[in-house]
């Protein structure tokens, strides 16, 4: 495009082109994506007589126009009876008096919505045009329009004007896709279907159309994707041998018996690990589906060929717990185990860092404190990340740069990554899955339960508690200030402490505490020196208390769903039945995610059901492609990534990289290389 400015386009000036600028379009290329969010048919209708409700064009002329005040100040009504010989229909205008000069003499073209309206059938706010060759050819048959979301105040009329002057240009676009995925997945080219989607001439073309425009859209990532790969194999990654006879002996000192989908998942990355491109890998598993001895027992192979692994944790209660169990279940193997976290005293650190250097520790266990510059390791082979959608990219790298041979990458999630947005990352990522629990456990019940109706629900916690059980209270969601859910919390304990919950002992948890108390009152109620925690979302990840049956969330419409299931997850991890009490002010039907996260315990699920009620948005970030629906999204994600595999079989029979190759088209290439990585998950 060799005119890129939107000023020079017809009809926009210094106001518009702001608000253009205001909402990201800067170019025209900008403009030309900014889709319509939806489209309507106009019918044309011949004869009044025949006139049915609807979005409707007729030819009439206009009679009785007269213009009154309406009930309300500042409305002034104009009204006008059409008619065309065959009938009369009554046409009303808001703030429009000047219809009445206008209307006085001939026939017109009115548009508008024909409906039922304050008593009567009418045609309301209807846009008039004269009658001219060039409108009657226009005008005299059904036509479908397209509907732009708002800019601004800028009307879906204004951009419809503004789009006609982009029109020519838009007929003449070069295609930006490869060929082979152009022939092979039989799109529309480009030009054809921007100029569909903005000058539609049938429904039908419009869903080609979209379906080009939307996987060109997904193609860019997953080619970015494709690139990613391309560029991380360049770095060597150590070669791990999968010694089986270790994982075995130390499989059967095991308390409980490994599930098929644990077996599984340990071969698969045992497996990759033999791979010097190196591994990257997402195990996704179900609060409590046991992902953590899946990571050790790959720490473990990987210690004893000498390698070092880091394990890094989203919280000091949760990287305290991993170092614990570590210990407990490898120190008779040989494997030296440390924890580095910020609560450490400086001369501890100091030792530990010294340890990492000189390769006295096998295994370290932290939180950021991990990323410091101050750590460095003798070789560092395999960085594994627990709960990984709570760190952002740079600091997956970070850990990653600290070694000369690209570590392995092995992230664990609770929060399974949708199945579209896991085929966009295929490429650069393995996905494992655990996707059943050890059967020894119990499905958690859980209620939704309106806030006038607590002290029953307070009558069945006493009942679990005097069994000896313990529980959670979550307290009120405060995610922008630590001071007000501490507040939250506090209020909270009083009044339990004090009410419902008197004859037990009690305890607090929240993100203000220093780590060591917060640690020391973890330790304490894992060891049952409290009978009840009341609890910012601070326990929302890891923590693991077989003994906590009960969990009550308040305010529970508050969260999202994929926050309310890792809560959850809390409880159930023993072999006693578990109960999760979600409160709410209003129990409504339609609260449709309480009615989820009621009636199932499948994070996996879950997730799906996630990325229906939020929408597309927030996994794309920013986006002007809001229009869609969801499905229409998910097969246009699939289709490129089939197309993805299309164009990397063409690149094998050529002999050439998509490095290589990709640079040649250049407006994709330019999107591809602003896309960074889709990696980023949280
Ligand atoms: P998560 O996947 O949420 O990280 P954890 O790894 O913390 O789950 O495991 C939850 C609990 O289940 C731990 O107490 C762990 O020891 C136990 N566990 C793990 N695997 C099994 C198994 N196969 N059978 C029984 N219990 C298991
Ligand atoms: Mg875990």
């Amino acid at each position: 495009m060799k005119n890129s400015s939107l000023a020079d386009i017809k009809g926009v000036g210094a106001v518009s082109l702001e608000k253009l600028n205001q909402a990201g379009l800067s170019t025209r290329r900008d403009l030309m994506y900014f889709l319509p969010r939806d489209y309507r048919r106009v019918e044309f209708v011949r004869r009044l007589a025949d006139v049915r409700p609807g979005q409707i064009t007729v030819r009439a002329r206009a009679d009785k126009v007269s213009t009154r005040r309406g009930q309300r100040r500042f409305v002034e009504i104009t009204t006008a009876e059409l008619e065309d010989g065959s009938g009369k229909i009554l046409a009303t205008w808001f703030n429009q008096p000047y219809r009445k000069k206008q209307l006085a003499h001939g026939e017109f073209y009115f548009s508008g919505e024909f409906g039922f309206s304050r008593g009567q059938f009418q045609l309301t706010n209807p846009s008039v045009q004269a009658v001219t060759t060039s409108s009657t050819k226009r005008l005299e048959k059904a036509l479908i329009e397209p509907i732009y979301s708002t800019i601004h105040g800028l009307k879906s009329s204004f951009i419809s004007k503004i789009m006609a002057g982009l029109a020519s240009e838009m007929l003449i676009l070069d295609e930006i896709l490869p060929e082979v995925v152009v022939r092979g997945m039989q799109l529309m080219p480009r030009a054809d279907a921007l100029y569909q989607l903005h000058f539609p001439t049938s429904l039908e073309l419009v869903e080609q159309a979209k379906w080009r425009v939307l996987l060109e859209k997904y193609l860019v990532a997953n080619l970015a994707s494709l690139v990613a790969k391309e560029q991380n194999s360049a770095q060597k990654s150590p070669i791990i041998a999968p010694d089986y006879e270790l994982v075995k002996r130390f499989v059967t000192s095991l308390p409980f018996q490994l599930t098929d989908d644990q077996r599984k998942a340990i071969w698969r990355i045992l497996e990759n690990l033999q791979d010097s491109d190196g591994l990257n890998c997402l195990l996704q598993g179900d609060v409590g589906s046991g992902k953590t001895i899946v990571a050790l027992i790959v720490s473990l192979v990987v210690a004893k060929q000498g390698g070092q692994v880091a394990l890094m944790a989203p919280t000091e209660i949760l990287a305290t717990q991993h170092f614990q169990t570590a210990q407990h279940l490898l120190s008779e193997f040989g494997v030296r185990a440390g924890l580095l976290t910020s609560g450490l005293k400086k001369s501890e650190k100091i030792a530990i860092y010294q340890a990492l250097k000189n390769g006295e520790v096998d295994l370290i266990i932290g939180t950021h404190a991990l990323i410091q510059p101050e750590v460095e390791f003798k070789n560092l082979q395999l960085a594994t990340i627990d709960e990984q959608h709570r760190f952002g990219v740079v600091q997956r790298q970070m850990l990653a740069q600290k070694a000369q041979l690209k570590p392995h990458l092995l992230s664990m999630t609770a929060t399974p990554i949708p199945r579209s947005l896991a085929l966009v990352l295929q490429n650069e990522l393995k996905i494992i899955s655990i996707r059943h629990k050890p059967a020894t456990r119990l499905p958690i019940k859980t209620e939704i339960v309106p806030k006038s109706n607590r002290s029953l629900m307070y009558e069945a916690v006493r009942a679990e508690l005097d069994t000896g059980r313990q529980a959670y209270v979550i307290c009120n969601l405060i995610e922008d200030s630590e001071e007000l859910a501490r507040q939250s919390v506090e209020k909270t304990y009083q009044r339990l402490s004090n009410g419902e919950l008197r004859n037990y002992r009690l305890a607090i948890l929240h993100g203000k505490m220093k780590p060591a108390e917060k640690e020391a009152v973890m330790a304490d109620f894992a060891a049952h020196k409290y009978d009840v925690l009341v609890a910012t979302t601070v326990v929302e990840v890891g923590v693991d208390v077989p003994n906590a049956t009960v969990m009550m969330i308040e305010d529970a419409e508050n969260y999202g769903l994929s926050q309310l299931h890792q809560l959850r997850g809390r409880i159930g991890r023993g072999k006693y039945q578990s109960y999760c009490y979600l409160l709410a002010e209003n129990v409504l039907d339609d609260n449709q995610r309480l009615l989820e996260i009621k009636n199932s315990d499948d994070g996996f699920y879950l997730a799906e059901v996630d990325l229906k009620l939020r929408g597309m948005g927030d996994l794309y970030g920013k986006s002007q492609h809001g229009w869609f629906d969801l499905d229409a999204n998910i097969q246009a994600i699939e289709g490129a990534a089939q197309a993805c595999e299309l164009y990397q079989q063409d690149l094998v029979a050529r002999g050439t990289t998509a490095q290589a190759d990709l640079p040649k088209y250049s407006e994709l290439w330019a999107q591809i290389e602003q896309f960074d990585s889709l990696t980023i998950l949280n």
